[in-house]
């Protein structure tokens, strides 16, 4: 796996570019998802010369919309200036795997944000000015706040989901449509366990994608609802449900121990007495010795979403 790039708020790299002098140093990111990720910096507070320390900023609702002004002196207004230097970033989005911010800031938080009503009463409802823009540029881009990585499920997903989206951004452009058929087929078992649905209607649309088709317009639009559907998290019986897929492509293959082994590492995961990599890792096995016939399991991003090293796979 090559290494990704992610865009991050540089407060969370250690930067001191707070409104009052400090950093929010976040060491997985640094320490451990480091390892596997060069990160560009962005502090769009700072970007629009907005010195340190400064006033903190807070959205208000008007009637002309959100405004980002300062929390001391509501007339200073910050609103273009942030949402002309988010379109000036959207480019750059481009060369990024995705993006980490940080968590209920203003400018760079992504949901659940403060926002102040006429009489300053606040809800936790909108997303930082500068983030939302990159988001309505960037649909399929995954974007995760800081907060939410220490959740093991949250985090498994955001890593898997950048992961994908590397693969896509690095094979770039397609040229046929069989290349992008085949970058749909290595997803196969991961889209099924995320959303059966959208697994089966994708597969629809490719099926009927020729070469003379616009690919660019059809993989955007694909891509949107592919990176859309692998952010649900997958229950433990879709999990259950794509191990016993996965074994039924090679079972013919298996020993009758190698069998009853697998089934019960899988009957284990779904009354909840092991963890998920369990049965990946003994599927995986199998896999290694018997699956050269199958070269398309080998290939499934299920069995390798990202570097084991990692240590992500231990949720429900
Ligand atoms: S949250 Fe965003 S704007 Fe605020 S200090 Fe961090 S990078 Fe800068």
């Amino acid at each position: 796996m090559t290494k990704l790039t992610l865009g991050v708020s540089s407060c969370l790299l250690g930067d001191e570019v707070r409104f009052n002098g400090g950093h929010k140093h976040h060491r997985w990111l640094t320490h451990t998802f480091g390892q596997y990720a060069d990160f560009v910096p962005y502090c769009p507070e700072v970007a629009i010369g907005m010195g340190i320390p400064r006033n903190p900023i807070r959205l208000i609702s008007t009637d002309t919309g959100t405004r980002a002004v300062d929390s001391m002196n509501l007339t200073d207004d910050y609103t273009e200036r942030l949402q002309h230097y988010a379109e000036s970033i959207v480019p750059q989005l481009d060369a990024l795997d995705g993006y980490v911010v940080m968590q209920g800031s203003p400018s760079c938080g992504m949901e659940r944000v403060k926002l102040y009503n006429k009489n300053m009463i606040p809800e936790k409802i909108a997303a930082g000015l500068y983030t939302g823009v990159l988001q309505r540029h960037a649909p399929a881009i995954p974007f995760e706040e800081s907060g939410r990585l220490s959740d093991p499920n949250l985090v498994e997903n955001f890593v898997q989901r950048v992961y994908v989206y590397h693969d896509w951004r690095t094979r770039q452009p397609w040229r046929t449509a069989k290349e992008l058929i085949d970058f749909h087929a290595r997803q196969k078992y991961l889209l099924m366990m995320h959303d059966y649905p959208t697994y089966k209607r994708l597969g629809q649309k490719l099926s009927n994608l020729k070469d003379i088709d616009n690919r660019g317009a059809f993989g955007q639009a694909y891509l949107v609802e592919l990176m859309a559907a692998l952010s649900n998290i997958p229950k433990r019986g879709h999990r259950v449900n794509v191990l016993q897929h996965v074994m039924g492509y090679f079972k013919n293959q298996l020993s009758e121990k190698e069998k009853a082994s697998l089934i019960h590492s899988i009957e284990q995961y779904q009354a909840s007495e092991v963890p998920f990599i369990v049965p990946v890792a003994l599927l995986k096995h199998y896999i290694f010795l018997h699956g050269d016939q199958f070269p398309y399991l080998m290939n499934q991003t299920f069995l390798n979403p990202y570097p084991e090293e990692l240590g992500l796979r231990n949720p429900i």
